[in-house]
């Protein structure tokens, strides 16, 4: 009995230290489209373009291409409206708001299946 309460201890600590490792990486990107104006104005950020090369089988990444597009000033709700429509074109777009930085989502099939996915073929 005392064995069975311990050992159930320790399980509950690794589910409280797992939760809270989870809870400091969770990223704090939000949705360009729930930010507002003032929370984005008179800063500069660093665009970001990420294209999820995706399966062709499973639909899920294989891999992830990054490349830097530059810095984006908001200054006015021209600038504003401006980035929103860049948004609007890509998959989504998400906003760090500490690190000054604007995630485009984009997604490419270019043919490539994962080594798990082709055995099931
Ligand atoms: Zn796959």
């Amino acid at each position: 009995m005392a064995f069975y309460i311990e050992r159930s201890l320790v399980e509950y600590t690794l589910i409280y230290v797992s939760l809270r490792i989870n809870w400091i990486d969770r990223p704090l990107n939000k949705s360009l489209f729930e930010t507002g104006f003032e929370e984005l104005k008179e800063k500069i950020f660093e665009s970001i373009h990420i294209v999820e090369m995706l399966c062709e089988v499973c639909g899920k990444p294989i891999s992830v291409k990054e490349k830097s597009r530059g810095t984006t000033r908001i200054l006015d709700r021209n600038d504003y409206g401006r980035l929103l429509n860049k948004g609007a074109i890509h998959d989504r777009a998400e906003v760090d708001l500490e690190k000054r930085k604007i995630w485009f989502y984009d997604h490419d099939f270019p043919g490539d299946i994962h080594p798990e996915c082709l055995e099931k073929l």
